[in-house]
């Protein structure tokens, strides 16, 4: 029952261990060690002494752990999928869904970690640069340092790790304290898989004490952090010459043009809002209708919505479970609330039973409504009306956030001409902004983040380039 600290390729005790319940009905699923800064201090020290064993591993050797680690994880699967449910009361078959991108993910790991490489630079373009063979390698930094959210605590925690190892490094990780189990599982999936002492340790606790430990010290090169945008800009304005990723929040849009067929876009954009809740980083919140056919598309969603299942999270027919917390359903409602009193229409859900939010959708919010400029992460959507796609980009590029934005249109030139226009780091075209496969790249401007994920493009991150000038 009790999770202790991974630290140099033994199980830890610590002084202090934290009960962890379940957020659908409070079942106490285990006591969760809670590390003090020497912890931390002990972890990093261990990543730093395994620094130089991961730096010379072979490409094959590091690929062959993680290949070994997809049979592990695919072996394990159901007991993954079981873990995720508990400790993020995440549906049966939305949990299912993320082991399995998760393998994924650290297939492509094992992929990249076999090609890996410079270039060579024509140095003679420059004169006084003859005479030159000029490549360049790319070295792993050393210690990362993962912090990770509660959302995807499986696959957001692979975009980070499978790429560390991948790429030569040693990892720090620090789980969301509400979902460690799956971190805690893998770290021991890890060690089977053969990966040295030390090339992983696993820190739980407070995301302050270990994050400010983690930041602070020297001899981490690179912290990768996927969760709220306030923690995120905190931790970069301490970051020093530190390289650090972030991937943040958003309040992702949907353009709906007129011509496009109704019914053959409902299930997949009423997904999107509320898939997990609406707990996802690229959850659909804002949806701008082409008036044209905004009353036939605002019936069909809200009469789809209905049919969603509420309920447990281990049950495979639930649609929608629990929120992550009390606090975070109560927060719900108050917006929703808000936003009725602002003029707002509540045309399906706005209450909650317990942690369970009721699947909502809002018509005609004012863009100033926290449901609208704000990252809901919550069972929210809302529906305007808007005359054309011009105004509609108007209103998606009027937020702090830029991480992926849709647009259906039959229209190429709309298309092309909102992929230019939008200020999101990902533009999907005749899909909602919630897609997302494991290799691309991935991540935001503005608030939403700085840097990329996808393997290769996280490999980038987690590698400096070196440059070797030969004088013949
Ligand atoms: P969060 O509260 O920011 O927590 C994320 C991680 O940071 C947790 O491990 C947390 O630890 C830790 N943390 C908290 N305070 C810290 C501090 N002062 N210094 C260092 N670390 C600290 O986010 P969340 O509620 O778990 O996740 C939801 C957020 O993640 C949303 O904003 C969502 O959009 C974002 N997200 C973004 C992406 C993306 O790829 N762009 C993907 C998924 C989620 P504790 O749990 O112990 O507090």
């Amino acid at each position: 029952m009790k999770k202790h600290l991974l630290i140099d390729g033994q199980w830890k005790e610590t002084k202090e261990y934290r009960p962890l319940y379940s957020p659908y009905n409070n079942e106490l699923l285990a006591e969760i060690a809670y590390a003090d800064a020497q912890d931390v201090d002990d972890a990093i020290a261990a990543a730093e002494k395994a620094r130089p064993v991961m730096a010379k591993m072979p490409a094959h050797q590091r690929a062959s752990i993680l290949e070994k680690l997809v049979e592990l994880l695919t072996k394990n699967e159901e007991e993954c999928t079981r873990l995720l449910a508990l400790e993020a009361a995440k549906p049966w078959t939305t949990a299912k869904a993320e082991v399995a991108r998760t393998i994924m993910t650290y297939k492509f790991a094992a992929e990249e970690a076999r090609r890996i490489h410079g270039e060579t630079i024509p140095l003679d373009a420059a004169p006084g640069g003859e005479g030159r063979i000029t490549f360049t390698l790319r070295e792993p930094v050393g210690v990362v340092a993962a912090i990770t959210p509660f959302n995807f605590p499986m696959n957001l925690v692979a975009h980070k790790v499978g790429p560390a190892i991948a790429a030569g490094n040693t990892v720090v990780l620090k789980p969301a304290s509400q979902t460690p189990l799956t971190s805690i599982f893998l770290a021991e999936l890890l060690q089977e898989a053969g990966l040295p002492d030390g090339a992983i340790n696993v820190v739980t606790g407070s995301g302050s004490v270990v994050g400010d430990r983690l930041i602070q010290d020297d001899r981490v090169k690179v912290i990768t952090f996927t969760g709220s945008p306030a923690v995120g800009i905190g931790l970069r304005n301490k970051a020093g010459l530190k390289k650090v990723t972030l991937e943040l929040g958003s309040n992702s849009a949907l353009i709906v043009d007129k011509g496009v067929d109704i019914d053959s876009i409902i299930p997949r954009t009423v997904t999107g809002a509320f898939s997990f809740a609406g707990q996802v980083c690229i959850s659909l919140q804002r949806v701008y209708v082409h008036e044209d056919l905004y009353g036939e598309f605002t019936e069909k969603f809200i009469a789809q919505t209905k049919t969603l299942k509420l309920g447990s999270p281990l049950d495979p027919e639930t649609d929608v479970s629990a929120v992550i917390s009390p606090k975070d359903a109560e927060r719900a409602v108050s917006w929703i609330e808000e936003a009725r009193q602002s003029g707002a229409v509540v045309a399906a859900g706005g209450g909650r039973d317990g942690n369970i939010v009721e699947p909502t959708v809002l018509l005609n919010v004012d863009p100033k409504q926290k449901v609208s400029c704000q990252e809901v992460f919550a069972p929210i959507v809302l529906i305007n009306k808007v005359a054309s796609v011009e105004e509609a980009i108007a209103y998606v590029n009027d937020s702090r956030y830029g991480l992926q934005a849709g647009i259906y249109t039959n229209d190429i030139f709309k298309a092309l001409h909102a992929a230019e226009e939008l200020e999101v780091g990902g533009v999907m075209i005749n899909d909602i902004p919630t897609f997302r496969v494991d290799h691309m790249p991935y991540g935001g401007v503005k608030e939403s983040g700085i840097g990329r994920e996808g393997l290769k493009y996280a490999i980038e991150e987690m590698t400096e380039m070196k440059l070797i000038s030969i004088k013949k």
